[in-house]
């Protein structure tokens, strides 16, 4: 728990998210500002920093936050048509929150990735 970090605010209820999943260890909520028609942050309750702070021991929790990517993939209909998952660590890959979170992207076709990459 980071006491300034605004997702262990939301995993707290100190802050509102529209969740649309949790359990003990994992929370998914809808981003504030979508990049696409579906938009969704699934994050560890665990105060991780950044995908380089991930231990060994984080290993069991990751890999669930997969399989529930899978589920909420398949839960908005996302399943046929295709998704993609984004981490975004650091400063080059403009990270704004410092608590790990997987991004679930889809609703429409997304940019190829030679954009992403950029310049
Ligand atoms: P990034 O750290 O660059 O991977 O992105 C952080 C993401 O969190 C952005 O897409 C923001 O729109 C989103 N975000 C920031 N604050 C909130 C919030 N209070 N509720 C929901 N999403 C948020
Ligand atoms: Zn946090």
């Amino acid at each position: 728990m980071s006491s300034e970090c605004i997702f262990c605010k939301i995993s707290n209820k100190e802050a509102d998210a529209e969740i649309v999943y949790e359990d003990n260890d994992v929370l998914a909520f809808k981003d504030i500002n979508p990049a696409a028609p579906v938009h969704i942050l699934v994050i560890p309750k665990k105060h991780i920093p950044t995908h380089q702070e991930i231990k060994e021991e984080d290993a069991h929790l990751v890999g669930k936050m997969h399989l529930i990517l899978s589920d909420l993939a398949r839960a908005f209909e996302l399943n046929h048509d295709g998704y993609r998952v984004v981490v975004n660590c650091g400063q080059h890959a403009g990270q704004i929150v410092y608590h790990l979170h997987f991004h679930l992207l889809g609703g429409r076709p997304l940019d190829a990735m030679s954009s992403v990459r950029g310049g």
